[in-house]
């Protein structure tokens, strides 16, 4: 590229990005569950929503599938961090398989908020996107109370028992701004439409949100860095557009940018999804660098301290055929150790 006159190339880097709490837990569970254990370890669906990490996985010897018949009895199985309805805790049961549970401690509190309110009763209306492995499997917790609304025209088919008793929740990826619009729209139906305690978007995704608030008024392009099916993502370049970015486009990698992108691009504002390994934010950097944007800022918005402990099968089953026959009472239920 010339280096001739002209505005400075430069790239604005949103921090917070890349990792949270949930998807680094749900990685490390797989990991030490193929160190722990050994091979052959399965995974049902993707242990978090990146190509990337899924490809880097299976190469250490994970297997990856679809649902549970497909893992032969007797074998070790890890739930995703996007969690599961409890009739796949009873699959895997049937089928004589030893689970880990990955499911994000985030996730897990929806769960327990969807089990107290179909238990007093309430239908629930859950605000999140059709088929999303999050959204099947909280919406299995209460399959008979559950509502699900993806877009404003669900509102209108809605039919609930009782009009004093519905209560929302959401998806934990949510933007904030797209649930709360929902939400106002829920309430012109439902007038005594009732609240969680406390909303259920999770830190993450709130973070990297408002560091791409932050940045994005400057950005000519906000390259975000996340996999086509990772709900956080999308959202984050559904956000840029909204706040000021001039363009905005998901990658998986470099790769797939597209030089066309930069012709009017001085300003090039770079985040990630909470599924994405920063080696791929490392990979944009270069390649950006290559074509000229040699500055780059970080802007920082929130600091994150927040760790969730591993599952409580590695302690307390320390070898394959201890957790495969466990002494006596097995738990079934969720795990949800989190340490803060
Ligand atoms: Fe958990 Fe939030 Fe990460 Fe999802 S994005 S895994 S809910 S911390």
């Amino acid at each position: 590229m010339s280096a001739t006159a002209g505005p400075r190339k430069r790239v604005l880097l949103a921090a917070p990005r890349g990792f949270c709490a949930g998807v680094d837990r749900a990685v490390a569970t797989v990991e030490r569950a193929l160190d722990q254990y050994g091979v052959p370890i399965y995974v049902r669906k993707q242990i978090v929503h990146n190509k990337h990490v899924v490809q880097t996985l299976e190469k250490k010897g994970a297997i990856f599938v679809d649902k549970t018949e497909e893992v032969p009895e007797g074998s070790i199985m890890i739930f995703s961090a996007h969690g599961v309805a409890p009739a796949v805790h009873d699959e895997a049961e049937r089928g004589k398989i030893a689970t880990i549970d990955a499911t994000c401690p985030l996730v897990t509190k929806v769960h327990n908020e969807a089990a107290r309110f179909a238990s007093e009763d309430y239908d629930i209306l859950l605000i999140g996107q059709e088929g999303h492995d999050e959204v099947v499997g909280t919406m299995g917790v209460a399959p008979d109370r559950i509502h699900l609304v993806d877009d404003a025209q669900d509102v209108k088919s809605i039919r609930v028992r009782d009009e004093s008793k519905v209560v929302w929740l959401s998806q934990t990826t949510l933007s904030v701004d797209e649930a709360m619009a929902s939400v106002d729209q829920l309430k012109e139906h439902f007038p005594l439409l009732a609240s969680p305690p406390s909303d259920d978007i999770c830190y993450a995704a709130q973070n990297r949100q408002a560091a791409v608030r932050q940045i994005a008024p400057e950005c000519d392009l906000l390259i975000v860095v996340g996999s086509k099916n990772s709900h956080n993502s999308t959202r984050l370049v559904e956000v840029g557009l909204e706040y000021g970015a001039r363009a905005a486009h998901l990658v998986d990698s470099a790769d797939e940018i597209d030089d066309a992108w930069l012709k009017t691009a001085t300003v090039v504002g770079l985040t990630s999804g909470a599924s994405v390994p920063e080696i791929l934010i490392e990979g944009v950097l270069d390649w950006l660098s290559e074509h000229g944007y040699n500055s780059t800022e970080t802007v920082r918005t929130a600091t994150e301290t927040q760790h969730f402990a591993l599952p409580r099968e590695f302690t307390r089953a320390r070898t394959r055929t201890e957790l495969l026959d466990p002494p006596r009472s097995k738990e079934t239920s969720v795990s949800a150790d989190t340490e803060v």
